[in-house]
C-alpha cells in the first residue's frame, strides 16, 4: 500500500470536513425528531405509534452518528499532526482507495476485519 500524496491528503481533508458538516445536520435533525411525543401535540400525518417508532429509530441512529463524528474528529486531528493514513493498529498505510470510501476509518482493512466478529 502506498503512502498518501499531498493532493490526496488535501482531498480527504475536504471529504472529512464535508462529512462532519453533513453529520452535524443529521444529528441536529434527529434531536428534533426525538423530542418526547405528547398526546396533545398535533403530529400531522403520523399516527402516535409511528411517531414513537420513528423516535426510537433516531435514538438508535444517534449513537452510530456520534461514534462516526468522533472518528472524523480524530482523523482531522491526525491530519493536522501529519499522522493520517496509517492504521492505528498495525501502523501500515491504510491506502487511498479505502480512505476515499471511509476517510474516517482508523484501521486498515485487515485490522478492521480482525476486529469485527
Ligand atoms: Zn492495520
Amino acid at each position: 500500500m502506498d503512502e498518501l500524496t499531498r493532493d490526496q491528503m488535501d482531498e480527504l481533508r475536504r471529504d472529512l470536513t464535508e462529512g462532519r458538516a453533513r453529520l452535524d445536520d443529521v444529528v441536529e435533525m434527529s434531536k428534533e425528531g426525538s423530542r418526547p411525543v405528547s398526546l396533545d401535540e398535533p403530529i400531522g400525518r403520523l399516527s402516535r405509534m409511528d411517531a414513537i417508532q420513528q423516535q426510537q429509530m433516531t435514538l438508535a441512529n444517534r449513537g452510530a452518528y456520534e461514534r462516526k463524528r468522533r472518528q472524523i474528529d480524530a482523523a482531522l486531528e491526525a491530519l493536522d499532526k501529519d499522522e493520517y493514513g496509517n492504521c492505528r493498529s498495525c501502523e501500515e498505510p491504510i491506502g487511498y482507495r479505502r480512505l476515499k470510501a471511509r476517510p474516517e476509518t482508523p484501521f486498515c482493512l485487515e485490522c478492521q476485519d480482525a476486529r469485527e466478529p
